[in-house]
């Protein structure tokens, strides 16, 4: 974060006696600076109770007279007014908050192989929603997601408005799943974004992601059961058990998942190793219809497009496991992929990819097979969609907030502390 950000700004003294220094500033105007908060821009009616300086810092004290110094406020960062746009001078307002390398932010924001471009790791919300807009080293990690999420948005609103939704039951398992491939990405974004607002905001952040995560892995066991089952297990126990050991699989998921977290700088290696198995054990279960139907059972009716889809869909995936574990181009060449190209931008990207194949997979398979599945499968029940998706909610929250709450419940230095 910058030099004129609001956490930094607090932290800074005050002007108590300031000392001028008249002189000429640009457009001749006359303007005077004060030694103890050079370079800080300065309002010519700051004494104005409607003064934009007052309006960003109440009880921020007034100077008898303008002072201005615009090079000095770009460069230092010692400034210790809000900056703020002045007609007439130069667009002081447009400064973006100063970036930090990896030693002045607290381990636990630390992303290996990223050396610089980290934001304030107390930034207020607004700075973080800026950040948007600034190239941080978390930018494309939230622009990745961010512009997904209203495309999956648009496709499910357009298959909203085609379903006849009171009486399409058999539509319900795809529109279940597209809502909740609208969810993780839109989670995620958010995650990214406000991840810099303190240590517990991060790991909070992050919960909240993991359990859209886990609902996804859910909208994605529905759609699967619905539709994409090979034709010899359909009927069987192993389909009829299929969505409530999925939903037992979110529920673990998300447990361990944010236990994971806990580990994270005292255990880099076992908190990776646990998230990523909280991650594959469901999607390993959710995908067992596809792989049966790959390997086990082809040339069935099953066999259809959709099948190419699926295939490009788990490689996809597996791509995207890669550069989650692997930490790779980053670790490689620390600080060369800062901004633009390290592994979590390559898993996002892989991860949209692979639902945009599973999605097509999905569709396909909804109306080449339709025929046959209504004529030999009996349907989802709205009580079971609506239960199944009512638990993982329930266990997922619940999750969250229990892990939340140790978050402050557990001294700082503990959870942060590096194992020596
Ligand atoms: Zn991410």
């Amino acid at each position: 974060m910058g030099p004129h950000s609001d956490s930094q700004h607090l932290e800074m003294d005050r002007c108590s006696e300031p000392a001028f220094q008249r002189h000429t500033g640009p457009g001749g105007v006359q303007v005077s600076s004060c030694e103890c908060c050079v370079p800080a821009p300065f309002l010519p009616d700051a004494r104005d109770p409607r003064s934009p300086v007052k309006q960003l810092r109440p009880g921020w004290p007034a100077h008898p007279e303008p002072c201005q110094n615009f090079e000095q406020v770009l460069g230092t960062g010692t400034g210790c007014h809000p900056p703020v746009f002045q007609p007439g001078f130069k667009m002081l307002s447009l400064k973006l908050p100063r970036l930090l390398n990896m030693e002045q932010v607290p381990q636990v924001f630390h992303e290996q192989g990223i050396l610089f471009g980290y934001r304030h790791p107390q930034s207020s919300a607004t700075a973080c929603l800026l950040s948007l807009f600034q190239m941080t080293n978390e930018t494309l990690n939230i622009w990745t997601h961010l512009l997904p999420f209203w495309f999956f948005s648009w496709r499910f609103v357009s298959t909203l408005q085609a379903t006849d939704i009171l009486n399409d039951s058999y539509s319900w398992p795809l529109l279940v799943y597209m809502g909740a491939s609208c969810l993780f990405p839109l989670a995620s974004s958010c995650a990214h974004t406000f991840s810099s607002m303190s240590r517990n905001a991060r790991h909070i952040c992050y919960f909240l992601d993991y359990g859209a995560v886990n609902l996804f892995s859910l909208g994605c066991a529905i759609a699967y059961s619905a539709y994409v089952f090979p034709d010899t297990l359909v009927g069987t126990t192993f389909h009829d058990y299929y969505l409530t050991l999925a939903v037992l699989n979110t529920i673990v998921s998300i447990w361990l998942s944010c236990y994971s977290r806990f580990f994270e700088i005292q255990k880099p290696g076992l908190c990776k190793m646990l998230r990523v198995l909280a991650f594959a054990f469901p999607y390993t279960w959710d995908s067992l219809p596809i792989l049966f139907r790959v390997f086990l059972f082809p040339g069935e009716s099953a066999e259809n497009e959709a099948t190419l889809y699926h295939q490009k869909h788990m490689a996809m995936t597996l791509l995207a496991s890669f550069f989650y574990s692997a930490h790779l181009p980053e670790r490689l060449a620390p600080g060369r992929f800062d901004y633009i190209g390290h592994s979590h931008q390559l898993f996002h990207v892989c991860v949209i990819l692979a639902t945009h194949m599973q999605m097509e997979a999905i569709l396909l398979d909804k109306t080449l097979r339709k025929e046959w599945l209504l004529a030999h499968c009996r349907p989802l029940l709205f009580a079971q969609i609506a239960g199944a998706i009512l638990l993982c909610l329930i266990f997922s929250l619940s999750n969250i907030v229990y892990f939340s709450s140790a978050l402050y419940r557990i001294p700082e230095p503990e959870l942060h502390k590096k194992e020596t």
